[in-house]
Protein backbone atom coordinates (compact mmCIF):
# COMPACT_ATOMS: atom_id res chain seq x y z
CA UNK A 1 0.00 0.00 0.00
CA UNK A 2 1.36 3.93 -0.57
CA UNK A 3 1.00 6.33 2.18
CA UNK A 4 2.40 9.74 2.53
CA UNK A 5 3.84 8.89 5.39
CA UNK A 6 7.62 8.64 5.25
CA UNK A 7 9.48 5.57 5.22
CA UNK A 8 11.80 5.86 8.51
CA UNK A 9 14.33 3.48 7.20
CA UNK A 10 15.23 6.65 4.96
CA UNK A 11 16.38 8.37 8.04
CA UNK A 12 19.85 8.29 9.39
CA UNK A 13 20.48 7.61 13.20
CA UNK A 14 21.11 10.71 14.37
CA UNK A 15 17.78 12.07 12.36
CA UNK A 16 15.76 9.39 14.42
CA UNK A 17 17.50 10.53 17.59
CA UNK A 18 16.71 14.12 17.27
CA UNK A 19 12.89 12.73 16.06
CA UNK A 20 12.96 11.66 19.82
CA UNK A 21 14.23 14.45 21.32
CA UNK A 22 11.28 16.53 19.49
CA UNK A 23 9.18 14.24 20.75
CA UNK A 24 10.44 15.22 24.25
CA UNK A 25 11.84 11.34 24.71
CA UNK A 26 15.46 10.69 24.87
CA UNK A 27 17.70 10.13 22.13
CA UNK A 28 18.79 6.62 23.43
CA UNK A 29 15.28 5.32 22.32
CA UNK A 30 16.22 6.42 18.70
CA UNK A 31 19.13 4.16 19.13
CA UNK A 32 16.91 1.42 20.02
CA UNK A 33 14.48 1.77 16.59
CA UNK A 34 17.56 2.11 14.57
CA UNK A 35 18.71 -1.22 15.96
CA UNK A 36 14.92 -2.62 15.23
CA UNK A 37 14.93 -1.28 12.17
CA UNK A 38 18.27 -2.23 10.81
CA UNK A 39 20.35 -5.26 12.34
CA UNK A 40 17.49 -7.12 13.54
CA UNK A 41 15.18 -5.78 10.49
CA UNK A 42 12.08 -5.50 11.67
CA UNK A 43 9.03 -5.75 10.11
CA UNK A 44 7.01 -3.90 11.88
CA UNK A 45 6.85 -1.36 14.58
CA UNK A 46 4.96 -3.75 16.98
CA UNK A 47 7.81 -6.24 16.62
CA UNK A 48 10.14 -3.92 18.96
CA UNK A 49 9.31 -5.31 22.13
CA UNK A 50 11.72 -3.27 24.29
CA UNK A 51 9.88 0.12 22.91
CA UNK A 52 6.32 1.04 24.44
CA UNK A 53 3.30 0.80 23.25
CA UNK A 54 2.53 4.16 23.14
CA UNK A 55 6.11 5.13 21.29
CA UNK A 56 5.24 2.46 18.53
CA UNK A 57 2.00 4.13 18.24
CA UNK A 58 3.52 6.89 17.35
CA UNK A 59 5.61 5.77 15.57
CA UNK A 60 3.21 4.49 13.17
CA UNK A 61 1.25 7.77 12.98
CA UNK A 62 3.96 9.29 11.29
CA UNK A 63 6.37 6.51 10.04
CA UNK A 64 5.97 3.66 7.51
CA UNK A 65 8.60 0.87 6.96
CA UNK A 66 8.62 0.13 3.57
CA UNK A 67 10.23 -3.53 3.44
CA UNK A 68 10.67 -5.72 0.21
CA UNK A 69 9.08 -9.03 0.60
CA UNK A 70 9.94 -12.54 -1.29
CA UNK A 71 7.03 -13.25 -3.26
CA UNK A 72 8.18 -16.49 -4.97
CA UNK A 73 11.56 -18.25 -4.50
CA UNK A 74 12.54 -20.89 -7.21
CA UNK A 75 15.29 -23.48 -6.47
CA UNK A 76 17.47 -24.42 -9.22
CA UNK A 77 18.59 -28.20 -9.57
CA UNK A 78 22.07 -26.72 -8.72
CA UNK A 79 20.95 -24.91 -5.57
CA UNK A 80 20.52 -21.78 -6.81
CA UNK A 81 17.74 -19.94 -5.21
CA UNK A 82 16.15 -16.85 -7.21
CA UNK A 83 13.97 -14.84 -5.50
CA UNK A 84 11.17 -12.16 -7.24
CA UNK A 85 10.79 -9.48 -4.28
CA UNK A 86 8.19 -7.21 -4.54
CA UNK A 87 8.99 -3.68 -3.52
CA UNK A 88 6.13 -1.35 -1.72
CA UNK A 89 4.78 0.25 -4.75
CA UNK A 90 4.14 -3.42 -6.17
CA UNK A 91 7.45 -3.15 -8.85
CA UNK A 92 9.55 -6.29 -8.66
CA UNK A 93 13.23 -6.89 -8.88
CA UNK A 94 14.92 -10.34 -8.82
CA UNK A 95 17.90 -11.59 -6.42
CA UNK A 96 20.15 -14.64 -6.61
CA UNK A 97 21.83 -17.24 -3.51
CA UNK A 98 24.09 -18.83 -5.57
CA UNK A 99 26.16 -21.31 -3.44
CA UNK A 100 29.33 -23.07 -3.78
CA UNK A 101 31.56 -25.47 -1.16
CA UNK A 102 33.25 -22.46 0.20
CA UNK A 103 30.87 -19.47 -0.08
CA UNK A 104 27.62 -18.35 -0.78
CA UNK A 105 27.07 -15.15 -2.77
CA UNK A 106 23.84 -12.69 -3.10
CA UNK A 107 23.32 -11.60 -6.01
CA UNK A 108 21.35 -8.19 -5.52
CA UNK A 109 19.70 -5.41 -7.92
CA UNK A 110 20.20 -1.87 -8.17
CA UNK A 111 17.90 -0.58 -10.26
CA UNK A 112 14.15 -1.97 -11.19
CA UNK A 113 14.97 -2.63 -14.86
CA UNK A 114 18.06 -1.23 -16.35
CA UNK A 115 19.70 2.62 -17.76
CA UNK A 116 21.51 0.86 -20.53
CA UNK A 117 21.15 -0.84 -23.55
CA UNK A 118 23.66 -4.22 -23.64
CA UNK A 119 21.80 -5.94 -26.82
CA UNK A 120 22.38 -9.42 -25.00
CA UNK A 121 20.92 -8.75 -21.54
CA UNK A 122 17.12 -9.94 -20.68
CA UNK A 123 17.35 -6.64 -18.20
CA UNK A 124 17.75 -4.06 -20.63
CA UNK A 125 14.70 -4.84 -22.50
CA UNK A 126 12.70 -3.93 -19.29
CA UNK A 127 14.05 -0.57 -19.50
CA UNK A 128 14.81 1.61 -16.47
CA UNK A 129 11.43 1.92 -14.45
CA UNK A 130 12.74 3.51 -10.98
CA UNK A 131 16.40 2.92 -9.12
CA UNK A 132 16.40 1.05 -5.71
CA UNK A 133 16.23 2.60 -2.07
CA UNK A 134 18.95 2.09 -0.54
CA UNK A 135 16.91 -0.14 2.03
CA UNK A 136 15.76 -2.18 -0.55
CA UNK A 137 19.16 -2.75 -1.46
CA UNK A 138 20.14 -3.90 2.22
CA UNK A 139 16.86 -5.91 2.74
CA UNK A 140 17.58 -8.61 -0.67
CA UNK A 141 21.10 -9.29 0.89
CA UNK A 142 19.07 -9.13 4.38
CA UNK A 143 16.87 -11.77 2.71
CA UNK A 144 19.40 -13.80 0.93
CA UNK A 145 21.52 -14.34 4.06
CA UNK A 146 18.88 -16.24 5.88
CA UNK A 147 17.90 -18.44 2.81
CA UNK A 148 21.45 -18.99 3.07
CA UNK A 149 21.11 -20.25 6.73
CA UNK A 150 17.80 -21.95 6.49
CA UNK A 151 18.82 -24.14 3.62
CA UNK A 152 22.58 -24.32 3.78
CA UNK A 153 23.68 -23.70 7.71
CA UNK A 154 25.99 -20.90 6.62
CA UNK A 155 25.61 -17.57 6.26
CA UNK A 156 26.48 -15.07 3.50
CA UNK A 157 30.03 -14.63 2.63
CA UNK A 158 30.13 -12.82 -0.67
CA UNK A 159 27.75 -9.85 -2.34
CA UNK A 160 27.91 -9.35 -6.14
CA UNK A 161 25.63 -6.21 -7.70
CA UNK A 162 25.27 -8.20 -10.59
CA UNK A 163 21.61 -8.63 -10.80
CA UNK A 164 19.19 -5.64 -12.36
CA UNK A 165 20.44 -2.71 -13.16
CA UNK A 166 23.55 -1.11 -13.54
CA UNK A 167 24.49 -0.16 -9.87
CA UNK A 168 27.06 3.31 -11.23
CA UNK A 169 23.54 4.64 -12.59
CA UNK A 170 22.25 4.46 -8.98
CA UNK A 171 25.74 5.65 -7.32
CA UNK A 172 23.93 7.27 -3.93
CA UNK A 173 21.95 4.68 -3.24
CA UNK A 174 24.18 1.86 -3.76
CA UNK A 175 27.05 3.56 -1.63
CA UNK A 176 24.44 4.26 1.26
CA UNK A 177 23.56 0.47 0.80
CA UNK A 178 26.81 -1.02 1.27
CA UNK A 179 27.82 1.46 4.45
CA UNK A 180 24.99 -0.24 5.77
CA UNK A 181 25.94 -3.74 5.12
CA UNK A 182 29.17 -3.07 6.10
CA UNK A 183 28.31 -1.69 9.02
CA UNK A 184 28.62 -2.51 12.82
CA UNK A 185 25.58 -0.94 13.28
CA UNK A 186 23.95 -3.08 10.23
CA UNK A 187 25.65 -6.70 8.86
CA UNK A 188 28.87 -5.94 9.55
CA UNK A 189 30.29 -7.56 6.12
CA UNK A 190 33.45 -6.93 5.14
CA UNK A 191 33.80 -4.87 2.28
CA UNK A 192 36.54 -7.53 0.68
CA UNK A 193 33.50 -9.60 0.34
CA UNK A 194 31.70 -7.20 -2.08
CA UNK A 195 31.91 -6.77 -5.46
CA UNK A 196 30.36 -4.00 -7.78
CA UNK A 197 29.84 -4.82 -11.33
CA UNK A 198 29.47 -1.76 -13.99
CA UNK A 199 29.67 -2.04 -17.59
CA UNK A 200 31.70 0.62 -16.80
CA UNK A 201 30.90 4.64 -16.49
CA UNK A 202 34.51 6.39 -16.33
CA UNK A 203 33.00 9.18 -14.72
CA UNK A 204 31.62 7.12 -11.49
CA UNK A 205 34.83 4.95 -11.68
CA UNK A 206 36.86 7.85 -10.93
CA UNK A 207 34.63 8.92 -8.30
CA UNK A 208 34.05 5.98 -6.74
CA UNK A 209 38.05 5.93 -6.28
CA UNK A 210 37.85 9.54 -5.01
CA UNK A 211 35.54 8.43 -2.76
CA UNK A 212 37.76 5.76 -1.61
CA UNK A 213 35.61 3.01 -1.49
CA UNK A 214 37.01 -0.29 -0.17
CA UNK A 215 35.03 -3.07 -2.39
CA UNK A 216 36.26 -4.78 -5.30
CA UNK A 217 35.87 -3.47 -8.84
CA UNK A 218 34.07 -5.78 -11.85
CA UNK A 219 34.06 -4.31 -15.27
CA UNK A 220 31.98 -5.84 -18.01
CA UNK A 221 33.86 -5.55 -20.85
CA UNK A 222 32.95 -8.27 -23.50
CA UNK A 223 35.22 -6.47 -26.24
CA UNK A 224 38.17 -4.68 -26.46
CA UNK A 225 38.04 -2.51 -29.79
CA UNK A 226 35.14 0.32 -29.62
CA UNK A 227 33.31 -0.99 -32.53
CA UNK A 228 32.92 -4.14 -31.58
CA UNK A 229 31.82 -2.84 -28.28
CA UNK A 230 29.47 0.25 -29.61
CA UNK A 231 27.63 -2.63 -31.38
CA UNK A 232 26.98 -4.76 -28.43
CA UNK A 233 26.90 -2.14 -25.88
CA UNK A 234 25.56 1.08 -27.56
CA UNK A 235 26.54 3.64 -24.46
CA UNK A 236 30.11 2.65 -25.13
CA UNK A 237 29.52 5.70 -28.11
CA UNK A 238 29.42 7.86 -25.17
CA UNK A 239 31.87 6.37 -22.84
CA UNK A 240 34.84 4.48 -25.01
CA UNK A 241 37.37 3.10 -24.14
CA UNK A 242 39.96 5.03 -24.27
CA UNK A 243 37.98 7.01 -21.00
CA UNK A 244 37.25 3.54 -19.47
CA UNK A 245 41.30 2.36 -19.69
CA UNK A 246 41.76 6.23 -18.21
CA UNK A 247 39.33 5.91 -15.31
CA UNK A 248 40.66 2.49 -14.54
CA UNK A 249 44.41 3.15 -14.44
CA UNK A 250 42.80 6.17 -12.16
CA UNK A 251 40.99 3.70 -10.03
CA UNK A 252 44.11 1.21 -9.60
CA UNK A 253 46.65 4.24 -8.79
CA UNK A 254 44.28 5.12 -6.10
CA UNK A 255 43.21 1.57 -4.66
CA UNK A 256 46.08 -0.51 -5.90
CA UNK A 257 43.27 -3.06 -5.94
CA UNK A 258 42.83 -5.01 -8.56
CA UNK A 259 40.29 -5.11 -11.48
CA UNK A 260 37.76 -7.72 -12.46
CA UNK A 261 36.83 -8.24 -16.22
CA UNK A 262 33.72 -10.14 -16.62
CA UNK A 263 33.94 -11.41 -20.60
CA UNK A 264 31.36 -13.25 -22.65
CA UNK A 265 32.44 -14.95 -26.36
CA UNK A 266 30.16 -14.82 -28.79
CA UNK A 267 30.40 -16.58 -32.47
CA UNK A 268 31.01 -14.39 -34.74
CA UNK A 269 31.09 -11.38 -32.69
CA UNK A 270 34.42 -11.20 -30.76
CA UNK A 271 36.02 -14.62 -31.28
CA UNK A 272 38.69 -13.68 -34.03
CA UNK A 273 42.21 -13.61 -32.79
CA UNK A 274 41.97 -9.65 -33.38
CA UNK A 275 39.20 -9.84 -30.49
CA UNK A 276 41.47 -12.14 -28.51
CA UNK A 277 44.72 -9.65 -29.39
CA UNK A 278 42.67 -6.73 -28.09
CA UNK A 279 41.66 -8.00 -25.16
CA UNK A 280 45.09 -9.68 -23.76
CA UNK A 281 46.36 -5.60 -24.69
CA UNK A 282 43.33 -4.40 -22.43
CA UNK A 283 44.28 -6.15 -19.82
CA UNK A 284 47.84 -5.03 -19.51
CA UNK A 285 47.28 -1.47 -18.72
CA UNK A 286 45.93 -2.23 -15.13
CA UNK A 287 46.35 -4.82 -12.83
CA UNK A 288 43.68 -7.22 -13.92
CA UNK A 289 42.35 -10.94 -13.78
CA UNK A 290 39.36 -11.75 -16.08
CA UNK A 291 36.26 -13.81 -15.29
CA UNK A 292 34.89 -15.26 -18.56
CA UNK A 293 31.01 -16.32 -18.17
CA UNK A 294 28.93 -18.31 -20.10
CA UNK A 295 26.68 -17.09 -22.40
CA UNK A 296 22.85 -17.16 -21.18
CA UNK A 297 20.75 -17.22 -24.31
CA UNK A 298 17.82 -14.58 -24.18
CA UNK A 299 15.78 -16.00 -26.86
CA UNK A 300 16.54 -13.52 -29.52
CA UNK A 301 18.22 -15.83 -31.57
CA UNK A 302 21.34 -12.67 -32.33
CA UNK A 303 23.96 -14.45 -30.24
CA UNK A 304 25.41 -17.37 -29.35
CA UNK A 305 27.77 -18.84 -27.54
CA UNK A 306 31.31 -18.99 -29.33
CA UNK A 307 33.00 -22.84 -30.17
CA UNK A 308 35.60 -24.71 -27.55
CA UNK A 309 37.81 -23.72 -29.76
CA UNK A 310 37.81 -19.85 -29.60
CA UNK A 311 37.46 -19.88 -25.48
CA UNK A 312 40.50 -22.10 -25.65
CA UNK A 313 42.56 -19.76 -27.70
CA UNK A 314 41.12 -17.09 -25.35
CA UNK A 315 42.35 -18.69 -22.65
CA UNK A 316 45.62 -20.09 -23.90
CA UNK A 317 46.43 -16.38 -25.07
CA UNK A 318 45.74 -14.92 -21.70
CA UNK A 319 47.41 -17.46 -19.92
CA UNK A 320 50.58 -17.02 -21.91
CA UNK A 321 50.45 -13.37 -21.35
CA UNK A 322 50.07 -14.11 -17.63
CA UNK A 323 46.62 -12.78 -16.87
CA UNK A 324 44.41 -14.85 -14.70
CA UNK A 325 41.65 -16.24 -15.99
CA UNK A 326 38.29 -17.89 -14.89
CA UNK A 327 35.68 -19.58 -16.71
CA UNK A 328 32.79 -19.34 -14.85
CA UNK A 329 29.98 -21.77 -15.64
CA UNK A 330 26.51 -20.56 -15.14
CA UNK A 331 24.62 -21.17 -12.31
CA UNK A 332 20.38 -21.53 -12.28
CA UNK A 333 20.22 -21.05 -15.56
CA UNK A 334 17.06 -24.10 -15.52
CA UNK A 335 15.11 -21.04 -13.64
CA UNK A 336 16.33 -17.95 -15.85
CA UNK A 337 18.42 -17.15 -12.60
CA UNK A 338 22.06 -16.95 -14.55
CA UNK A 339 23.39 -13.46 -15.71
CA UNK A 340 21.68 -11.71 -17.84
CA UNK A 341 18.62 -13.72 -17.51
CA UNK A 342 16.96 -11.69 -14.79
CA UNK A 343 14.04 -10.16 -16.66
CA UNK A 344 10.97 -10.90 -14.49
CA UNK A 345 9.64 -13.72 -16.47
CA UNK A 346 6.67 -15.19 -14.96
CA UNK A 347 6.22 -12.17 -12.70
CA UNK A 348 3.02 -9.68 -13.31
CA UNK A 349 4.01 -6.23 -12.57
N1 LIG B 1 25.01 -3.54 -15.11
C1 LIG B 1 26.05 -4.26 -14.45
C2 LIG B 1 25.59 -5.41 -13.60
C3 LIG B 1 24.50 -6.32 -14.15
S1 LIG B 1 24.89 -7.49 -15.40
C4 LIG B 1 27.09 -4.70 -15.45
O1 LIG B 1 26.90 -4.48 -16.64
O2 LIG B 1 28.13 -5.20 -15.04
C5 LIG B 1 25.90 -8.71 -14.67
C6 LIG B 1 26.81 -9.41 -15.67
O3 LIG B 1 26.07 -10.28 -16.55
C7 LIG B 1 27.54 -8.44 -16.59
O4 LIG B 1 28.88 -8.85 -16.71
C8 LIG B 1 26.81 -8.62 -17.90
O5 LIG B 1 27.57 -8.21 -19.00
C9 LIG B 1 26.51 -10.10 -17.88
N2 LIG B 1 25.44 -10.52 -18.79
C10 LIG B 1 24.39 -9.79 -19.21
N3 LIG B 1 23.62 -10.55 -20.02
C11 LIG B 1 24.19 -11.76 -20.10
C12 LIG B 1 23.85 -12.98 -20.74
N4 LIG B 1 22.75 -13.10 -21.48
N5 LIG B 1 24.67 -14.05 -20.57
C13 LIG B 1 25.77 -13.97 -19.80
N6 LIG B 1 26.14 -12.84 -19.14
C14 LIG B 1 25.37 -11.76 -19.30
Amino acid sequence: MVTNKQDIRALTKEQIRDFFVKQGDKAFRGNQVYEWLWQKSAHSFDAMTNVSKETRQMLENNFVINHIKVDTMQRSNDGTVKNAIRLHDGLIVESVLIPTPTRTTACVSSQVGCSLDCKFCATAQLKRMRNLNPDEIYDQVVAIDKESRLYYNRPLTNIVFMGMGEPLMNYNNVIKAINKITSVDGLGMSAKRITLSTSGIPKMIKKMADDDVKFNLAVSLHSAIDEVRTAIMPFNKTFPLKDLRESLEYWYAKTKRKISYEYVIWKGINDTQKDIEAFVQFCKYVPCKVNIIEYNPIDDGVFQQANNEALENYIQTLEKNKIVVNVRRSRGKDIDAACGQLANKGNKL
